[in-house]
């Protein structure tokens, strides 16, 4: 049986007086809850992680990145870049790679993608490697195949056993910010695929590996995406920003 997981993705918003009144929130909304079979994450833009990493210390919820560098793994000349190793030094268990928003804006390749994985694991943090189809690729009955690519492009650089490690989160591209959501039996078709293209590789890592789904969840839609067989839990954008939709959307999972 696998866990649930739920990351909240910040992406670039907050103050420090947001970010305080929106992590003391969640401290409080998540300790009630008493999630068992639910782990809960927020990924706070950079500038604020070690204070999240305070705020948040002494309850459930971990922390994590939203970017790494790929060009080193401790340091370096590499400016405006914070590394693997900076994160895991804060306290951070997980880091997403490979968002579309830094596909699309920032030019990453799967090669680059790849490389911050591996800086990820190195560090002991769960990468959490964020695959999904464009609106002119599903449109032309490609979703299946671009997103097992994704995943596969992946393998092939850093390992099946090390992908065992691995959280995938199946975003569509076209899903994400819109407030259009996958249909459940949509998602659990592409997580199907994924988890079957893993399964090429390895069945274990196949069945152990959880797979969440984004794009537009929020505590309306969430429960009924859980349901699906091969949906793990969700990474949560707009939605993260509400302390007491994300408690919603942890509680659905549970
Ligand atoms: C995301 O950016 O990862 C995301 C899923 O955003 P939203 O929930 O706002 O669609």
């Amino acid at each position: 049986m696998r866990r649930k997981l739920i990351i909240g993705n910040w992406k670039m918003n907050g103050s420090p007086q947001s970010v305080t009144a929106l992590a003391e929130d969640l401290s409080s909304g998540v300790n009630n809850l008493m999630l068992g079979s639910v782990d809960a994450v927020v990924c706070p833009p950079s500038v604020y992680t070690a204070a999240v990493v305070e705020l948040l210390a002494g309850t459930s919820i971990q922390v994590g990145a939203q970017n790494v560098c790929a060009e080193a793994l401790e340091s370096g000349a590499f400016t405006g870049e914070v590394s693997a190793q900076m994160f895991a030094q804060l306290g951070c268990k997980f880091g997403l790679v490979g968002h579309s928003e830094r596909r699309e804006y920032y030019g990453e390749s799967d090669a680059v993608v790849a490389t911050k994985c591996a800086h990820l694991l190195a560090q002991n943090i769960t990468p959490v490697l964020c695959v999904g189809e464009s609106l002119a690729q599903r449109d032309a009955g490609d979703a299946l195949d671009v997103v097992s690519g994704q995943v596969a492009a992946i393998i092939e650089v850093i390992g099946i056993a090390q992908f065992l490690s691995v959280v995938v989160a199946y975003e569509p591209v076209w899903a994400i910010g819109t407030g259009r959501t996958a249909s459940p039996q949509q998602a659990q078709e592409v997580h199907a695929a994924i988890r079957q293209c893993v399964a090429g590789y390895d069945s274990v890592t196949a069945e152990r590996m959880q797979i969440l789904y984004g794009g537009s969840v929020k505590g309306a839609n969430a429960a009924e995406l859980f349901a699906m067989e091969d949906i793990d839990g969700a990474l949560v954008g707009g939605a993260a920003l509400d302390a007491e939709e994300f408690c919603v959307i942890c509680k659905s999972a549970e």
